[in-house]
């Protein structure tokens, strides 16, 4: 079955409880248990057991083409779960040179207590991915916040293969729609579901993919570290997933309309998206994804004066952070998602002061770029 039929069929009761077309909720927390279960098999929220996780789990292992997947209460709960899983004391990590803020601090600010090593990798250049005896894992980011930037993927897989060592990626930016990293040779996947997963701007929740043996090793963790995702959320999520590629396919066609209208302004800097074929990536970026996702940057000629002009000036998107919503959001990465870097560290990762991030969501084409160009009209 292709990616639309699983994203309404995968992971379907059928027979649904009743009769029931739409999975229902399973609210309670307590079941009868049978002869002989193992404390694993009990189903109770916590363990990521009840039938209304199950079913998104299938749900979601389906969307990803893997074996299995597991829902989390957040997309931090999805990546600190999977690297406690991975790693011990002792043990070293390769990480993406630009990882999401939460990632980031996670990492710089806990390795230490938890005697975990790790080194910077840039996923563009092989030179950089060095091992050492004890690394354990790498993990990378599909396109990365906020230029947009694809690493050597394919490469990484192989190169974690040839090592020994766990490949994990957070695909949140291109979501299963865009590229499907299980697919493709990653031992695991994690997701924010609260971006275009749920795509509805409503819920917090993470998701992991992979192996069933991978997935189980998670789960067993997170059923002690307590992150697992309320049943009602869970539903919501379900409920979303089922309309996932046609809201993507139609962000990816309004990111790249947006962006092309605006790298044809004189009075935009510069656009960062790698559907266009001036962006560094477009190349492999090609090769690799499906679909370039809704997300890009850009700068205005004007500097922050101007910036501020024109989101003021703007009438379709809510100025706010975060993105994978059906509404289309701008904001000013340098005053928002990298406020707390210092102004020299935004620098040396291109977050200049007058950088405007936008998540494009699924309104008609027109009516976004007519928006836009009465705003530049404004400056
Ligand atoms: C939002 C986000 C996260 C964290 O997800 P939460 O659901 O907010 O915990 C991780 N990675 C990326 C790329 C994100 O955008």
């Amino acid at each position: 079955m292709r990616f639309d039929t699983l994203a309404v069929h995968g992971g379907e009761r059928v027979p649904g409880p009743e009769g029931s077309v739409v999975f229902p909720i399973f609210q309670g927390t307590v079941f009868t248990s049978e002869p002989g279960e193992s404390y694993h098999d009990i189903k109770y929220h916590r363990l990521n057991s009840t039938p209304s996780q199950t079913y998104l789990h299938d749900k979601l292992a389906a969307l990803e083409g893997a074996e299995a997947a597991v829902a989390t209460s957040s997309g931090m709960a999805a990546i600190t779960t999977i690297l406690h899983t991975l790693l011990g004391a002792g043990d070293h990590l390769l990480i993406n040179d630009v990882l999401y803020g939460g990632t980031h601090d996670f990492i710089t600010g806990h390795a230490e207590r938890l005697g975990w090593e790790y080194t910077v990798i840039d996923p563009h250049d092989p030179s950089s991915w060095e091992v050492r005896e004890n690394t354990k894992a790498v993990l990378v980011e599909t396109i990365t916040n906020p230029l947009m930037r694809v690493g050597r993927l394919r490469e990484i897989v192989e190169f974690a293969r040839e090592h020994g060592l766990t490949s994990v990626v957070d695909n949140t930016f291109a979501s299963p729609v865009n590229f499907r990293p299980v697919v493709a040779g990653f031992d695991l996947v994690f997701n924010s579901a609260t971006k275009y997963l749920n795509g509805h701007s409503d819920l917090v929740a993470g998701s992991v993919a992979g192996s069933a043996e991978l997935v189980e090793r998670v789960r067993h963790t997170q059923n002690l570290y307590g992150g697992s995702l309320d049943p009602h959320a869970g539903y919501l999520l379900a409920r979303s997933l089922k309309t996932l590629g046609i809201r993507v396919r139609q962000q990816n066609a309004n990111a790249l309309a947006l962006a092309t209208f605006l790298s044809q302004s004189p009075k935009v800097a510069a656009v960062n998206y790698p559907g266009l074929p001036a962006h560094p990536d477009h190349g492999h970026a090609r090769d690799l994804l499906t679909g370039f996702g809704g997300m890009l940057s850009f700068r205005l000629a004007g500097g922050v004066a101007a910036t501020e002009t024109f989101l003021a000036a703007l009438t379709v998107p809510a100025v706010a952070p975060s993105l994978g919503g059906v509404e289309t959001l701008i904001t000013r990465p340098a005053v928002t998602s990298h406020a707390g870097m210092s102004q020299a560290d935004r620098a040396a990762a291109g977050i200049t002061d007058d950088l405007v991030r936008l998540s494009v969501g699924i309104e008609d084409a027109e009516d976004l770029q007519a928006d836009f160009a009465n705003a530049l009209d404004k400056i």
